[in-house]
């Protein structure tokens, strides 16, 4: 059987059609599923943490490769679906949650998992991709590397290149802690059912330090989610609106750092956000 004909058999054993409200594709491309291990440079010392594992087409693949794989899904279906298929994996822990309310660091100490040798790999809900990248960046999950099947407008923001075309806020945040990299744009047809919007797959390999030095990691993500939220306004206006800093003092750093007054945030590369909340801080 390939992979359409057992993601057919598996619908059709358990009755289920896909959740459009919790972003339900299932991968179908043995190739795209090759492509994705093949991507994560998955090896036998490795855990893996799976989130929406689905039917668990992924996952099959995953508990092939890894020591272990921890699978986060939140519909009590796929659950059962995937309890009844891996039920004789030892390698396999199921938790039924959402994944944005998971204590990473917890669940990392309650499964007694050395911190140097984790991966995240998955075909990511597309509802939620920026809340679950933001939070395993923000709470500093300690992966080695993140490999995500995303909406490709999603996937050209997260890899994009601060200040320059398509970078938004979190594109500051990924750049900060890691080095972006596309792998494979995905066809539509590659998912049951196929998707509204294209995907594209992309690893974040995390950086062992951050790309610049901060001084108050606080103030520069606000100044950078600032900037963002009012993108069409100069960086004076948008930092004063938010609160950060008066217009006179964001000013005066502007011409310290021979930057244009006029100069809008979403054109600041990473080291001028990083000089300016340092100076800031100062
Ligand atoms: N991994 C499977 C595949 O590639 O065929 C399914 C991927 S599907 C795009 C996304 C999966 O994420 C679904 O199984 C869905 O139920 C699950 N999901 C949606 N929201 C979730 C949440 N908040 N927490 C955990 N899983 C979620």
């Amino acid at each position: 059987m390939n992979l359409e004909e057992e993601t057919k058999f598996l619908i059709k054993k358990y009755n289920i059609s896909a959740n459009k409200n919790l972003g339900q594709n299932f991968l179908i491309d043995e190739n795209v599923v090759e492509s994705i291990i093949n991507a994560a440079k998955i090896c036998e010392d490795d855990v893996v943490i799976e989130i929406g594992p689905g039917l668990g087409t992924l996952t099959n693949k995953l508990l092939q490769k890894a020591k272990k794989v921890i699978a986060i899904e939140l519909d009590d279906k796929m659950i059962n679906i995937l309890k009844e298929r891996f039920l004789l994996y030892e390698n396999f822990v199921l938790l039924k949650e959402d994944v944005l309310r998971v204590n990473f660091e917890d669940l990392l100490i309650e499964q007694n998992i050395q911190k140097n040798n984790i991966k995240i790999v998955a075909n990511l809900p597309y509802y939620i991709t920026t809340p679950i990248i933001t939070k395993l960046l923000e709470e500093k999950v300690q992966v080695k590397s993140i490999t995500v099947m995303v909406q490709k407008e999603v996937a050209d923001r997260l890899t994009a290149i601060p200040g320059k075309k398509d970078a938004g806020a979190i594109t500051y945040c990924v750049y900060y802690y890691c080095e972006p990299e596309k792998v494979l744009i995905v066809p539509n047809n590659s998912f049951i059912p196929p998707p509204q919007v294209s995907s594209e797959v992309i690893t974040l390999n995390m950086r062992k330090t951050p790309i610049v030095n901060l001084k108050n990691e606080k103030i520069f993500f606000q100044m950078v989610k600032a900037s963002f939220m009012q993108r069409r306004k100069t960086l004076i206006n948008a930092l004063n609106n938010a609160g950060i800093a008066s217009k006179d003092v964001i000013k005066n750093l502007l011409n310290e750092m021979n930057l244009s007054e006029n100069i809008r945030g979403e054109a600041l590369s990473i080291e001028q956000f990083a000089e300016l909340s340092n100076k800031l801080e100062n």
